[in-house]
């Protein structure tokens, strides 16, 4: 059996070189398909044998994409840009971009133009995602995507393999939700917390899931934390910035849960498993919550952080907001009240893509740790 440090060690490897992984599949003869955050259907792509690939940008200085994009947009998608225009997905064969922000909008646009060697796929999701009618809309986008990647790959679509995908990543979900709550009792170290989250984007689900299962079987075998220092929930769209996640540990504090879009958010909710797979996907699209690019009148993702917060006896909530995010810098003000009203301590970051320094950050939360 693998010890703790070399299943950690795994996931530390993909996580921190997608690339390798990247040439290791088109080296093995597979398709891969680029999948822009977030909520891309990586079923379809999976159930079409292609191989779904996470496009989340990644940490580096933005120069080409800069003639695409106004300065004032956020460096996610600058940055896939950039790695599109600077040939770092050269070999893949279609992107898949959601349309749920307007950075994501003009991500897809601008692709058609500036990396015109690789298909871009819309993804239309509607607003109104509950309703009938926005069902079977989401079904039509599904259904567009997949004629899509039909004519981009060559590859073709079976309802009965749907389904064996859906099974496949609610499985996958399901060992996402154990890990994460034994991470938590464990005392994991923020990097090695992200590392299972980040390279799941990476890897294809099955792999993914039986490196999982490694880890629950010998994180369970593993002592309950004493933990000396302190305990938050961390909110936002990205947090794996290797620099913020240093802080973290120097300053003692354990991440316990999160509600992070790259991170547990991916794995909330299963699809239902009926005769109409393609549905079952709208479905479960239909049933996410939470999430500052999902529409919800009554912004129930400021109550659900705190009731993590209580669930976990967390000290308090890191707010990581990715500079020039509209969606989530509107849901910070509905996070920061309810974090008041419930008397919450909690600590707001910016950070984004391009970012070396990190003495604000660190200034903020030993002021924090201290606090609390
Ligand atoms: S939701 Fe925010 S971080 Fe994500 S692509 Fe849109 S603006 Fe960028």
């Amino acid at each position: 059996m693998k010890s703790l440090e070399q299943i950690f060690e795994q996931f530390h490897s993909i996580a921190t070189n997608p690339k390798d992984a990247f040439n290791r599949y088109l080296e093995e003869g597979e398709k891969v398909v680029g999948c822009v955050p977030v909520y891309t259907p990586k079923e379809i792509v999976h159930a079409m044998g292609l191989v779904p690939f996470g496009a989340w940008g990644a940490d580096l200085e933005l120069a080409e994409a800069k003639e695409y994009f106004p300065a004032f947009i956020c460096s996610i998608v600058q940055s896939v840009l950039e790695l599109g225009i600077r040939g770092e997905y050269e070999g893949m064969s279609a992107l898949i971009v959601p349309s749920l922000c307007d950075s994501l909008k003009c991500l897809g646009q601008n692709w058609k133009y500036a990396v015109k060697d690789i298909p871009f796929i819309p993804m239309t999701y509607p607003q109104n995602r509950k309703a009938d009618f926005g069902i079977d809309f989401t079904v039509a986008g599904y259904q567009r995507v997949i004629a899509d990647l039909q004519e981009a790959t060559g590859a073709t679509f079976e309802p009965e393999k749907l389904k064996e995908s859906i099974k496949a990543y609610n499985k996958q979900n399901a060992l996402m939700r154990e890990v994460d709550a034994l991470m938590a009792q464990k005392g994991v170290m923020p990097t090695q917390r992200s590392d299972v989250y980040k390279s799941a984007q990476f890897m294809k689900v099955e792999e993914h899931s039986q490196w999982l299962q490694e880890l629950i079987e010998v994180l369970k075998k593993q002592e309950d934390a004493q933990h000396d220092g302190k305990k938050v929930v961390t909110a936002g769209i990205l947090a794996d910035s290797s620099g913020l996640l240093k802080i973290f540990e120097n300053n003692q504090i354990q991440v316990v849960a999160d509600d992070v879009a790259a991170e547990s958010r991916q794995y909330r909710i299963d699809a239902p498993t009926t005769d109409d797979p393609l549905r079952d996907l709208a479905v479960k699209f239909a049933e996410m919550d939470h999430c500052c690019v999902l529409y919800d009148k009554d912004k129930k993702r400021a109550d659900l952080i705190v009731d993590m917060v209580k669930e976990k006896e967390a000290d308090g909530v890191v707010v990581v907001l990715t500079k020039f995010c509209d969606p989530d810098e509107f849901d910070y003000v509905m996070i920061k009240r309810a974090c008041e009203s419930a008397d919450i301590p909690h600590a707001l970051i910016e950070v984004d893509r391009q970012m070396k320094e990190f003495q604000q950050a660190q200034t903020i939360m030993e002021a924090f740790a201290e606090m609390l």
